[in-house]
């Protein structure tokens, strides 16, 4: 059919060509001179013309002289004879002349009558036929986004399959995944006792936790094929594409059930329903409902399994954790230190590492590293190793790697001119210095000058534990921490730079946290303000004021003063330590970074020396 339609528009595009040339070539052609009526009667009489073709409205006569040709139009409806003899044409001088009136066949005939009707229709035929081509293929696109782009791993397939062991830490929530491996691998022994599956497993999480990775290795375990497909996949310009997509995706999996169906990033269809406005929101309305639909469908002998990821779970629509959807819920943690060393090793399995290279150490460097980072970290330290043409991952280039992960590149080249330099070896050594005296800031296990994304230098400073909650202590030291950096420009040149404003940001949002959503002030404890997130005007959060104006007149005097506080702690730290600053500084200048051994040798030093 394709091929005959295509063959079609062939012959229309040949007829439509042929009849061009054709005018072309009728108007164009050996044009003959045009003459008028009364110069052909005048030529007639005059004897100069040897004969006379007529057809249709055209008179074609030749001259006698080089049998020169000529055209005159005759008059519509009337004869040759009777449009000459009108003229006064010699009748006996006419009679002489070659007289011959072509009569068209009856083909020509019937095509002239018909190719004035024909050509319009033909036209407009083609330009109806493209037309409809061009919705057609817009059809066919449309029906392939119905189409849904789930990808299938096969479990046969050796190199993609990923198992538990690929898999480091998050115990429990292995536990729990390996109940549903046992159910795929054998979904008849739990139906004849008469369990009901689960059909859904939600599993929720910081980015990178290796949610996506534990799903599938839940399909490499039970070796069943796993179709997966990203939430934001669902979200195309037609409403309608999302909720067909995922008609297709279950059925793909119902037809080669056990199966697993993973859904990454579902907060990008699951959000709460009926907020929000626009035609996007229609779209993901219908694509959630569809999923709901198809869960909700399942047989009990379907034995495919919804696994689907978030790492949004307060703005999921509740409908998706009603019993027999999404009713078991996994956990997936940030790693801890145990976890994060045994992440290290796999990601370092087919990686050459040096003798001096210590897991444990990257692993203590790096709490709040999701695995993601980690594997991030070991592929920067390889990278690193490979420019400097190492053979193998030296400790240094890991440690280069962390920072690297986690401030952004070094800018060796980005050269600060000396002041400058002294400006930020003076302010980061505040920094270190002030955390260094105050029991409760987390521990200073670098410091550096050398630029670092938009940082100019930076102290790093680690908590010693992996820690979950925070004393109000630690917030108050941590403040003083982070005005440490101003106090030093202060004290030393008398006025500040724009260098700490982002310093003074941070320390201004925390000292609002501790005021406003921790309750540690002494306005009490309750929160101030709730947040609300505007999904559709932009993902902005906004906070509606749940308070007096009295009450914000405090909270922006109480945290005013925090940070006051902070700026005199640090001051007064500084003062006291003024040397030690010094002392910073120079070795700062003179090699760029201080790790911790040596930091902390330095401030030994100095508080002995005081003692
Ligand atoms: P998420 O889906 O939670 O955002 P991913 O599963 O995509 O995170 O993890 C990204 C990458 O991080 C994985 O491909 C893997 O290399 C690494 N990773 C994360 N967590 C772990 C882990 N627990 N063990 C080993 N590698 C991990
Ligand atoms: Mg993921
Ligand atoms: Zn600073």
């Amino acid at each position: 059919m394709e091929k005959i339609l295509k063959n079609f528009s062939l012959i229309i595009i040949f007829v439509l060509f042929f009849s061009g040339v054709a005018l072309l070539s009728n108007s164009n052609a050996t044009a003959p001179e045009e003459v008028t009526l009364t110069t052909l009667v005048q030529q007639i009489n005059e004897d100069k013309v040897a004969s006379i073709e007529v057809d249709g409205q055209t008179i074609t006569s030749t001259l006698k002289e080089d049998e020169v040709k000529q055209v005159t139009n005759k008059e519509v409806g009337s004869s040759v004879s009777e449009s000459l003899t009108n003229l006064d044409v010699n009748k006996e001088k006419l009679n002489a002349v070659a007289l011959e009136v072509k009569v068209p066949s009856g083909f020509e005939r019937a095509m002239m009558g018909i190719i004035p009707i024909l050509l319009p229709v033909l036209l407009i035929g083609a330009l109806i036929w493209f037309m409809m081509r061009g919705a057609m293929r817009g059809n066919n696109q449309a029906l392939s986004f119905g189409n849904s782009r789930a990808r299938m791993i096969d479990p046969n397939d050796k190199k993609k399959k990923t198992l538990f062991k690929d898999v480091a830490g998050n115990k429990e929530a292995k536990e729990e995944l390996s109940e549903i491996v046992d159910f795929l691998k054998e979904p008849a022994k739990f139906h004849d006792l008469g369990a009901k599956i689960p059909k859904g497993v939600l599993l929720l999480g910081n980015p990178g936790t290796g949610k996506t990775l534990l799903a599938k290795s839940v399909a490499g375990e039970a070796g069943v094929p796993f179709f997966t497909i990203s939430g934001s996949e669902f979200v195309e310009m037609f409403v309608g594409v999302g909720a067909s997509r995922v008609r297709d995706l279950f059925k793909q999996a119902k037809k080669h059930s056990p199966s697993i169906v993973f859904i990454d990033e579902v907060d990008a269809v699951g959000r709460q329903r009926g907020a929000g406005l626009g035609g996007g929101n229609d779209e993901r309305e219908q694509t959630l409902n569809q999923i709901l639909v198809e869960m909700d469908g399942f047989e009990s002998d379907t034995n495919v399994i919804v696994i689907a990821a978030t790492n949004r779970p307060d703005v999921l629509d509740p409908a998706l954790m009603r019993p027999g959807r999404f009713d078991r819920r996994v956990t997936v943690d940030l790693p801890d230190l145990k976890d994060r060393i045994a992440i290290l090793k796999i990601h370092a399995k087919d990686k050459p590492l040096a003798d001096d290279v210590k897991l444990d150490r990257l692993a203590q460097r790096t709490p709040g590293f999701a695995g993601a980072d980690l594997a991030n970290l070991m592929n920067e330290g390889a990278l690193l190793a490979g420019r400097r043409d190492g053979k193998s991952i030296s400790m240094d280039d890991l440690v280069e790697a962390i920072e690297k992960v986690m401030i952004g590149p070094a800018r060796k080249n980005k050269r600060m001119d000396e002041k400058e330099t002294e400006l930020t070896a003076y302010h980061e050594g505040g920094h270190a210095l002030v955390g260094a005296m105050l029991k409760h800031a987390d521990p200073v296990h670098k410091v550096s000058i050398i630029s670092r994304g938009t940082a100019g230098g930076y102290t790093l400073s680690v908590p010693e534990k992996d820690t979950h909650y925070y004393s109000q202590s630690y917030f108050l030291d941590q403040l003083a921490m982070i005005m440490g950096g101003y106090a030093a420009e202060k004290m030393i040149y008398g006025e500040v730079t724009t260098g700490p404003s982002s310093d003074l940001e941070r320390a201004t949002s925390m000292a609002r946290k501790y005021v406003t959503r921790y309750g540690m002030s002494e306005l009490g404890a309750r929160t101030f303000g709730k947040r609300e997130e505007h999904i559709f005007l932009g993902r902005e959060v906004s906070e509606e004021k749940d308070f007096s104006e009295k009450t914000a007149e405090q909270i922006d005097k109480i945290v005013t003063e925090m940070v006051n506080t902070a700026l005199t702690t640090a001051q007064e730290i500084l003062t006291e330590n003024r040397e030690t600053l010094q002392k910073i500084t120079d070795v700062l200048l003179a090699q760029e970074t201080i790790e911790k051994d040596e930091f902390d040798q330095i401030i030994k030093e100095s508080t002995e020396k005081k003692a």
